[in-house]
């Protein structure tokens, strides 16, 4: 009998994390459904299992560290490892204006964006490591790319025509994220463990207050692509929201 594959997706309650996790449910996956309030995980949980999907809601606020090993441990004793982790759960800022942002609220965003992930990622490795095909998924935007940041053109379609420019904590934290992806993708290539960052693209989604042009079942696209990428795929990357998927598909 062969075992199913065993995923943790954070921020699963709603929005794109919650698409991301029925996905997944959908390729025969057990999915943990991470979700700061129990209530609305659980609310997820059941309609994900009347799909008939093995989804389980699992309390895990990730900047809340004894949720996170409490999270783990539970996985562990059920499960015995676990193969992909989606680090889904994020908050955004809302000043626009970096010489008028206070150090607080970028330190507020950095919480849940970046020292969230570390929290995760390295309460979670020991139970990735024991998968023979371990996938980490980083759900990051473009308004962390470098790139698109420097660009005088409208970076990405992130946002829409004639928007603020980007959030300056916001951003940061993502810059930081695709970052951190690079640094952990180097570490476990050894372990086999693939790990990757990418923009869902522009999502209505609470985050957003519903303004988004995609679905968060279009926005899981890519995501769950890379947390299903074949042994030997690419690691250390970041696909943006006008990335194109080649290489993934
Ligand atoms: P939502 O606001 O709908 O969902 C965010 C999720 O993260 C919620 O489930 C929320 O839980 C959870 N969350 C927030 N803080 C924590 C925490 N401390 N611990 C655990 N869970 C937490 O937004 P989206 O679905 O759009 O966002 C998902 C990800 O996609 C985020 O990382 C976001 O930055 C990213 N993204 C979204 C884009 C978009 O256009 N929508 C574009 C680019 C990136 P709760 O219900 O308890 O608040």
């Amino acid at each position: 009998v062969t075992r199913p594959r065993v995923a943790l997706v954070t921020g699963a309650n709603k929005g794109i994390g919650r698409a991301v996790a029925r996905q997944l449910g959908e390729r025969g996956m057990r999915v943990y459904l991470g979700a700061r309030d129990e209530e609305r995980g659980r609310t997820a949980e059941r309609e994900l299992r009347e799909g008939g999907l093995d989804a389980r809601c699992l309390r895990l606020d990730v900047t809340d560290e004894s949720t996170v090993g409490l999270a783990a441990k539970r996985i562990e004793e059920e499960s015995g490892r676990l193969d992909v982790l989606v680090n889904n759960a994020g908050v955004g800022s809302s000043s626009h204006v970096p010489s008028r942002t206070s150090a607080d609220e970028v330190r507020q965003t950095f919480e849940t964006n970046v020292f969230g992930v570390v929290t995760v990622i390295n309460a979670l490795l020991p139970l990735l490591r024991r998968s023979d095909a371990g996938r980490i998924v980083n759900i990051s935007s473009m308004l962390g790319s470098l790139t698109a940041l420097a660009d005088d053109r409208d970076p990405t379609g992130a946002l829409p025509p004639g928007s603020l420019p980007p959030p300056t904590g916001y951003s940061t934290s993502k810059a930081a994220l695709n970052a951190l992806t690079v640094l952990y993708a180097r570490e476990l290539h050894e372990d086999g463990i693939l790990v990757n960052a990418a923009c869902p693209g522009f999502v209505a989604t609470d985050i957003n207050g519903g303004q988004g042009h995609l679905t968060p079942d279009q926005g899981a696209r890519i995501p769950v692509l890379l947390a299903t990428l074949p042994e030997g795929g690419r690691t250390a990357t970041f696909i943006g929201s006008d990335g194109s998927p080649a290489g993934v598909e």
